[in-house]
């Protein structure tokens, strides 16, 4: 599920440009790249996703937080 596909073949991708959805499987990553290693492993990419959404889930906790105290201050006005 979600797997990412190559982009010139269709097969199953392997690397992916980094901050891009450009994504190739190993075959034309190394045909397309004489340097592969500018191109980040999609699971490296997915495990840096899941840390993004981790860190955003904290940010609305504290944001639900926040609303709390600025709703006392409409009460003291
Ligand atoms: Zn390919």
């Amino acid at each position: 599920m979600g797997q990412k596909k190559c982009i010139i073949c269709g097969a199953e991708a392997k690397f992916c440009i980094k901050g891009t959805s450009d994504c190739y499987c190993e075959e034309c990553a190394e045909e397309n790249f004489s340097d592969i290693s500018m191109l980040v492993a999609v699971e490296e990419e997915v495990q840096t996703l899941k840390r993004l959404v981790d860190e955003k889930i904290d940010e609305n906790n504290q944001d639900e937080e926040d609303s709390q105290d600025r709703s006392y201050e409409d009460e003291s006005e």
